[in-house]
């Protein structure tokens, strides 16, 4: 099995689909990562940003594998027909049996632009589960997965990031993977990574391919009717 995550910038796979990654590895899914854009607009200090940037992307994802660097322009993702073309040629290469990433109500053009690409190359060939959006906002997850015991290493992940001032990132996935995972009623300080499938055929289901997602926990515990 091969699942194939496309992030737009160089710390999104980190951000929105790390811990999802870890499990999908630990179950020997081979895992391929390919990052869109060069992010050159992802901070102004910098004048080898593009380079710094795959850099803190290969330090950060080395736990998973070596991520695939399309180069495209930085927040211009979409604007000509060569970037899915680009696209296509990577995802034809691979053909992996899922792919995950964003969602096209996203708060980001290139993260928009890209999951629509995604969804029109893939057609009926590959089925594509849609990563969290930024702070959740118009999204409405079918999927949830406990990320807590690779929670510390996603940090870790998103620390490599030094230019693009990680502990922001850290404060988000820090309430966002905690409310996905209150969301279940898990235990309060587990993490949760939450996803949406959209099923057109012949992707009616894709639980063979995915871990199992987050246990429930009943709502009455130890009668106490209690939340977390
Ligand atoms: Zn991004």
């Amino acid at each position: 099995m091969k699942v194939l995550a496309i992030g737009a910038h160089p710390d999104d796979i980190e951000i929105f689909m790390y811990g999802l990654l870890c499990l999908l590895k630990k179950n020997n899914i081979e895992i391929f990562m390919i990052i869109a854009t060069d992010g050159s607009l992802g901070g102004k200090k910098y004048n080898n940003l593009i380079q710094l940037r795959k850099d803190e992307s290969i330090e950060a994802l080395k736990r998973i594998g070596i991520p695939k660097f399309l180069n495209l322009p930085d927040s211009r993702l979409g604007d000509e027909y060569s970037h899915k073309d680009k696209l296509r040629h990577e995802i034809d290469e691979i053909s992996p049996d899922l792919i995950i990433t964003h969602y096209h109500e996203d708060y980001h053009s290139d993260h928009r632009n890209l999951s629509k690409l995604v969804k029109d190359i893939s057609s009926h060939n590959f089925p594509v589960l849609y990563c969290d959006t930024m702070m959740g906002i118009n999204f409405l997850p079918n999927f949830y997965f406990d990320i807590s015991e690779f929670f510390e290493e996603k940090k870790e992940a998103i620390l490599n990031h030094q230019s693009q001032k990680p502990d922001r990132f850290i404060k988000l996935i820090e309430l966002m993977n905690g409310y996905r995972s209150a969301q279940c009623n898990a235990k309060f300080g587990s993490f949760a990574e939450a996803y949406f499938f959209n099923s057109s055929f012949p992707f009616a289901n894709i639980n063979n391919i995915l871990p199992q997602t987050i246990k429930i926990r009943k709502f009455d515990i130890d009668g106490n009717y209690g939340f977390l």
